[in-house]
């Protein structure tokens, strides 16, 4: 980072930049870090996940020392947007991380989860030696994580607070933050950074219009600068079949005597899942089964929405706002290992949710690596799935999987419903730019795979005639506001 300082010892303050630390030209590994005069701002501080290549960034050191950084704003607790959280405390961070109530309920549990199967991996690694790293460490410790937490600074939505407070001597303006929800997830936010009379939009994740459970996104007011995700920047999603397709891979498996394993992200999309199962049981579409939630957080995660649902959706009836809202006629939460290692073994037919969403660790690879050679059997991801998982590697038609440490054959039926995504599709992305009261100075486009950002890019410019720039990785980007 290049840094001149003016005579009287102080930055000067035209120097005002945005750094692509993350989720530039990819969907993960979001960190933007906003440097205002001497002061630095880091938004979002999330894990690279799919590819090793990605991967291998995460232990990279960041081109900053954390210990310099003046705070970190989150926009969510999904890990690709908070993951390396611990990684940075360890690495000397010290300061405040401001987020929603819920973001940080939701980090208290993601958070340890990603470090206890960071340790899990690495003595998995080093007893097995299918490793060529010797030993294998863990990226960061439940230790890194805990002390993570205790910095993390909850912040109610719509309620402006400040980050930096002005500096008289260098005539710095204060910076403040306001988080407003995006409806992507419990406690999902844009966070509107204000520098002076100057708003910067960090957009995190958009969410969906008229889907259950979450709100629509929020308006999003007037900004100088906006930051916009571009997962599905290319694409629309299916339209909606008021769940047909998920009620008849139901009835299907069930027909043939088999399972359906649903991976899914623990927090999120288990209740979107549980939301339509519960409706097809209601509605008699679907026979009722055993449901079974594998995943110690998911079941935690459920009691924190089921605590906040006047952020959800409005579509959560009364009568049904409360965990029953979530709850099919059949449901077991597994929560403990054995019963996990029992549910497994069992062939009865029955629907499995277990974490991770796109196979990348956790219980649910236990579960495919015994159904995926049954070809009663179906996986049914409701996801995205970036390049390099498993969950990419099953619905592009792989053959064959590793995992585990063995090569597992691929005879289950596969399927995937996009329906359920948490992320804006193009059309989507577009409805909630058209909220926009003036066009920013400058669209960065962040959060998406080279072709959507290049489809999402050129429909900005060609329909909004907007300016509008694709992020590079480590690219910075002066910032002409003052
Ligand atoms: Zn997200």
């Amino acid at each position: 980072m290049s840094e001149s300082r003016s005579d009287h010892g102080c930055l000067q303050l035209s120097q005002l930049s945005l750094t692509f630390l993350g989720a530039a030209g990819t969907v993960t590994g979001s960190k933007h870090l906003l440097q205002v005069g001497d002061r630095r701002v880091l938004v979002d501080c999330g894990l690279f996940q799919g590819l090793k290549e990605l991967r291998q960034r995460n232990w990279e050191p960041l081109p900053i020392d954390p210990a310099s950084l003046d705070a970190v704003v989150l926009t969510h607790a999904h890990l690709d947007h908070c993951g390396y959280l611990p990684r940075l405390v360890a690495g000397g961070f010290r300061g405040r991380i401001f987020c929603t109530p819920a973001t940080k309920e939701l980090c208290s549990l993601v958070l340890p989860d990603a470090a206890k199967i960071q340790e899990e991996d690495a003595r998995t690694a080093n007893r097995e030696r299918f490793t060529k790293h010797d030993p294998a460490l863990p990226l960061f410790t439940q230790n890194d994580a805990a002390r993570a937490l205790g910095q993390l600074q909850p912040v109610g939505y719509d309620r402006p607070v400040p980050v930096l407070s002005p500096n008289v001597r260098c005539q710095a303006p204060e910076v403040s933050v306001e988080f407003v929800n995006a409806g992507h997830l419990l406690g999902s936010a844009f966070a509107r950074i204000r520098i002076g009379e100057r708003t910067i939009l960090f957009g995190g994740d958009l969410g969906r219009f008229g889907r259950p459970v979450l709100p629509d996104p929020s308006p999003p007011g007037a900004a100088d600068i906006l930051l916009l995700e571009s997962t599905y920047g290319d694409r629309l999603h299916e339209p909606d079949d008021n769940g047909e397709r998920f009620a008849r891979i139901v009835r299907d498996t069930a027909d043939r005597g088999g399972k359906v394993i649903i991976p899914s992200f623990a927090i999120g999309r288990v209740e979107e899942v549980l939301y339509w199962l519960k409706r097809l049981e209601d509605e008699q579409r679907i026979p009722i089964l055993p449901v079974f939630l594998d995943s110690p957080m998911a079941i935690a995660a459920l009691q924190f929405y089921s605590a906040r649902l006047h952020e959800l959706d409005a579509d959560l009836t009364p009568a049904a706002r409360d965990v029953s809202a979530f709850a099919t006629r059949r449901m077991t939460v597994a929560s403990a290992a054995r019963q996990s290692a029992d549910l497994v073994a069992s062939s009865q037919p029955s629907i499995v949710i277990s974490a991770s969403g796109m196979a990348t660790g956790g219980r649910v690879l236990h579960h495919l690596a015994a159904t995926l050679p049954n070809p009663r059997n179906t996986a049914l991801f409701v996801g995205f799935q970036a390049v390099g998982t498993r969950g990419r590697q099953l619905t592009d038609g792989a053959k064959t999987l590793k995992m585990l440490g063995r090569t597992v054959p691929v005879a289950a039926r596969v399927e995937r419903i996009d329906s359920m995504s948490a992320h804006a599709d193009a059309g989507e992305i577009m409805r909630w730019l058209a909220g926009f009261p003036r066009p920013p100075r400058m669209t960065y486009l962040v959060h998406g795979e080279p072709t959507a950002l290049d489809a999402l890019r050129v429909r900005i410019a060609d329909d909004l005639h907007w300016p509008v720039h694709v992020a590079g990785y480590r690219e910075q980007v002066p910032l002409d506001l003052l």
